[in-house]
């Protein structure tokens, strides 16, 4: 079976017994992220913005948004799938402390990075 992430979240899905039959066709991790799959795109906006910065140049995912989004956790969290699902298309790197990191598990703040 072959690896796959969530098209949702952009976390790595862990394979269930009951997919199995199936696996192919499975395309996000949960019953949540099915229902709030990504009409976003943020994908595009964080590509955009790292194009902008340059080459080996750093974006916060905050700096995507409004100063009004800022705290705002729901959003926050679409900016983070969308960096997610670019890792896992192989465009991107999520960073902390300069290094990169699993974006299925990172946890507090993150950096993004184009992957040249
Ligand atoms: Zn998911």
């Amino acid at each position: 079976m072959t690896k796959k992430t969530c098209s949702s979240c952009g976390r790595i899905i862990e394979p269930r017994k009951k997919w199995l039959k199936n696996w192919e066709e499975i395309k996000y991790c949960s019953d949540r992220c099915r229902k709030n799959r990504p009409k976003d795109l943020f994908e595009e906006k964080i590509l955009e913005l790292l194009k902008l910065r340059g080459a080996n140049k750093t974006i916060f995912p905050s700096e995507l948004l409004q100063d009004s989004d800022k705290q705002n956790k729901i959003v926050m969290e679409k900016v983070r799938s969308a960096a997610r699902r670019l890792v896992a298309q192989g465009k991107i790197k999520i960073l902390q402390n300069s290094v990169a990191v699993d974006p299925s598990t990172a946890k507090g703040p993150i950096r993004l990075t184009l992957i040249p």
